[in-house]
């Protein structure tokens, strides 16, 4: 899709946010639907906005975006040592939402807002300021704002502050996907594979995940998660090799690719510093969640927080998640730097413990003390209590 190009030129402006990415977007929506009248700059490099990511969570938190949502499977299952598990949730379905309805939706409630100015094609160099004013310097000139959103994900201000603890090893996610056309109907549309570890190891985290959209066409994408990733060459062998071994396909057309790379830290950005002069959103802010990539959600959780404080006349920093999923996250996360592959025998004991409802929840940072019983209870207690004390010892539990 490409967009009308809206150029204006810089100068003041009440609100300035730095990146018209899933969190700029969002947010400047949001402003929008609060009543924000003052003038609104978002300022991006990007030229247009292409079909360029597909976002996924379970539905169990609202959000303004559940219109978009293009496909809904209440069954999710996880595969490894020869065995599936199911686990279904009627009310919480894991959804599917793609960029491109999420940029067309909001790029045209933006493009009709008087106060507000999209400037695409735009680097931004540098942003420097204090509590009323900053000023940031761009390819195009120089913006002054009285506030001022960082939503460019890891190349702005705030995440150069945020950085894992020194000389730390850092964990990522890496991921590469095709959507696939079948010649012949081989995908079981009413379930998707979350991760199925049935591939080649690498010495990492490995999964395939699957998105069946029909019986023919698909998304198929080999995730590691450790300390090296997959050379992308490497993942193309690996799905195509899975597709063979998995669906007996030899033959598929690949429609597009999607790949990315995402932080996996449990540093947070600072809390709680209302004389800020630069407030971060989305993954600027810590918004990917460490222990499983998901950030959709958490983004959009965020931006409602942020929204509702600059409407109501106090914009500064909130936190993007609660103190107990920090901790939760921490000792996950532990637990996976400890042993990356061997932490597929643990999400295979909560894919066959764990009801479907409760790991929705638990995924979307809504789980009840009820849940993380029950996920202490699907869980090996060694592991995880020696992850729990090291994350303390080594302060990274928050
Ligand atoms: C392929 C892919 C699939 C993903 N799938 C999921 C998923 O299924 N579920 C989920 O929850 N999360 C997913 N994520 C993670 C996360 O939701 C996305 O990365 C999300 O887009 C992050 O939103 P953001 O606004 O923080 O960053 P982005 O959406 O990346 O926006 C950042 C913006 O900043 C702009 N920018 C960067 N540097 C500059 C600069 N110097 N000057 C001007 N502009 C600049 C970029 O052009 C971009 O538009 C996925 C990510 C990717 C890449």
């Amino acid at each position: 899709m490409t967009t009308p190009q809206h150029r204006a030129a810089l100068g003041g402006t009440g609100c300035v946010i730095l990146g018209a990415g899933l969190a700029g977007l969002s947010l400047a929506d949001a402003l929008l639907t609060r009543g924000v009248t003052s003038p609104i700059t978002l300022i991006d490099v990007r030229e247009e906005f292409p079909d360029d990511r597909t976002w996924c969570f379970w539905d169990v938190h609202p959000h303004p975006y559940r219109h978009l949502v293009s496909h809904r499977w209440a069954c999710w299952s996880f595969s490894g040592h020869g065995a599936t598990h199911r686990q279904r949730s009627a009310s919480a379905p894991y959804c599917h939402l793609p960029a491109r309805r999420f940029y067309e939706d909001v790029l045209s409630r933006l493009s009709a807002a008087p106060n507000c100015t999209l400037v695409l094609g735009t680097t931004v160099q540098d942003v420097r300021g204090q509590p009323g004013t900053v000023r940031v310097r761009t390819s195009a000139g120089e913006v002054t704002a009285a506030h001022c959103f960082d939503a460019l994900a890891t190349a702005g201000p705030t995440w150069a502050r945020l950085g894992p603890a020194t000389g730390e090893q850092q964990l990522s996610q890496r991921f590469l996907g095709w959507f696939v056309r079948a010649p012949r109907p081989v995908f079981d549309p009413s379930c998707m594979t979350l991760m199925d570890f049935d591939v080649t190891p690498n010495g990492e985290l490995r999964f395939m995940y699957v998105l069946p959209f029909s019986t023919t066409s698909a998304l198929v994408e080999d995730t590691s998660i450790g300390f090296h990733g997959v050379p992308a060459d490497a993942s193309r062998d690996e799905i195509r090799r899975y597709l063979g071994a998995r669906f007996g396909l030899h033959e598929v057309e690949v429609l597009r690719e999607e790949e990315s790379v995402l932080p996996m830290v449990s540093a947070r950005p600072p809390r709680g510093d209302a004389a800020a002069p630069v407030i971060a959103v989305g993954n600027a802010a810590g918004a990917v969640r460490p222990s499983s990539g998901y950030a959709f959600i958490r983004t959009q959780r965020h931006v409602a927080r942020l929204a509702d404080a600059f409407a109501r006349g106090r914009p500064g920093p909130v936190p993007v998640e609660r103190p107990r999923e920090a901790r939760l996250d921490a000792v996950f996360l532990e637990a996976l730097r400890d042993d990356p592959p061997g932490f597929a025998n643990h999400l295979l004991s909560l894919g066959r413990r764990m009801p479907g409802d409760r790991f929705a929840r638990f995924m979307m940072d809504a789980a009840s003390p009820a849940d993380v019983l029950a996920m202490v209870a699907a869980l090996p207690k060694g592991p995880f209590a020696r992850a729990a004390a090291r994350s303390i010892a080594t302060g990274r539990m928050p």
